[in-house]
């Protein structure tokens, strides 16, 4: 979506500015205005971490007036595989100040102020209320509802971005044009099944994809020079070298963005993240799953049929055309890179309570097209192989 720009052009450049800046400058999309607008910038940066390292830099890079970096963490060696805004010598050390330095250093004519406590339902609106837009470089799911709530009521545009082993997706919230985080994700994933990179692994160039899609989109939505990804899921699949885009839309019974929301102030989002369970997804029906494999032979209609059974179970009975990814591959992530992004996936088991559980775990992964097939194999069985041995 192309949008203005947010930000005014009012601060004129310094002439030590335009030499510093003459790489963007050239660009007749940003030129002069856009660079002074960029100054004029302020942008929150929430973590300092993976996606925070690559995002602070090319922000610092680009000129943006004035950064806010949020974070309370200290520096740790296995930090430095992906966070390459700190350094060996500041292992110990406050991330914060360790990020502060390095922006600095990049370029001194710009403004960082610290926060160096965690973001929480208390603070979180008084520190982004001074800013112009948020940039999400969490890895946790509830900060990531506490930003896009508190986003939301203030009605500030959230870029949001999440990696996993080599899986990366980005998009932007902003309640004023389109979706929040809420309406594509109503719920956070159930606690025992929250995917993290500290048990899963990521690729730490990964980091440097995503933060900088980040980045180009917080440029984008300063100076208006380029499209921005409202209502839109961008996701990138490393082993596939592909990226995707799926436009998502706003739901009109959101609870914080929707007609008549039914949040109206911050609530306690630890609370709300531990205490889910699985939502049970209604998923598709024998008929139309029978449909969709005929349809299937048109490329533009394929897609992966996938048991999330055990071997003994699908060795037994299965649905011709299936492929089998085990649950507990899928779910600690090792088998994430058999299954497609750009394509739709239907997943079932025996009567769809773990083809549900999966579910709900890949679409919190980008894999946003995946269904699964409601009463499992055991009602295909019924209305479409009746011959078939149950179990
Ligand atoms: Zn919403």
């Amino acid at each position: 979506m192309k949008i203005d720009a947010l930000v005014d052009p009012s601060q004129k450049l310094t002439n030590e500015e335009i030499k510093r800046y003459a790489r963007h400058i050239l660009l007749p999309e940003v030129g002069s205005q856009g660079q002074q607008r960029i100054k004029n910038a302020k942008v929150l940066v929430i973590g300092a971490g993976g996606l925070g390292s690559p995002v602070l830099l090319y922000l610092a890079g680009a000129g943006v007036g004035e950064i806010g970096i949020c974070e309370f963490d200290v520096v740790e060696e296995s930090n430095l595989q992906r966070q390459i805004i700190h350094s060996n010598s500041k292992i110990g050390q406050s991330k914060a100040q360790s990020a502060k330095e390095k922006v600095l250093d990049l370029n001194p004519l710009i403004k960082v102020n610290l926060h160096e406590e965690k973001l929480t339902s208390k603070n979180a609106l008084n520190i982004i209320k001074n800013y112009d837009l948020v940039i999400d470089g969490t890895d946790n799911f509830a900060t990531r509802y506490l930003i896009n709530d508190a986003c939301v009521l203030l009605n500030k545009p959230f870029i949001w971005g999440s990696i996993y082993r080599f899986d990366g997706q980005l998009s932007v919230f902003w309640k004023k044009h389109g979706p929040c985080y809420r309406c594509l994700h109503p719920t956070p994933p159930p606690s025992n099944m929250v995917p993290s990179c500290a048990t899963g692994g990521v690729l730490g160039s990964m980091c440097a994809t995503i933060g900088s899609l980040q980045v180009t989109q917080a440029l984008a939505i300063i100076t208006g020079m380029a499209e921005v990804l409202i209502g839109e899921v961008l996701s990138y699949a490393a082993v596939q070298s592909s990226f995707n885009k799926i436009k998502i839309s706003k739901d009109q019974n959101c609870v914080i963005c929707g007609n008549n929301p039914s949040l109206t102030e911050l609530i306690d989002y630890e609370e709300f993240c531990n205490n889910q369970s699985v939502v049970l997804d209604p998923g598709i029906s024998v008929s139309e799953l029978a449909k969709m494999l005929v349809a299937k032979k048109d490329e533009a209609k394929d897609f992966l049929l996938v048991d999330v059974r055990e071997e003994s179970e699908n060795k037994l009975v299965n649905i011709a055309g299936s492929v089998l990814i085990n649950k507990d591959d899928i779910l600690s992530g090792e088998k994430l890179n058999l299954l497609p992004l750009d394509k739709p996936v239907v997943l079932y088991c025996r009567s769809g309570s773990r083809s549900n559980e999966v579910l709900a775990y890949l679409r919190h992964n980008g894999y946003l097209q995946t269904q699964h097939l409601a009463g499992g194999i055991l009602a295909w069985i019924k209305e479409m192989e009746p011959t078939k041995p149950t179990y």
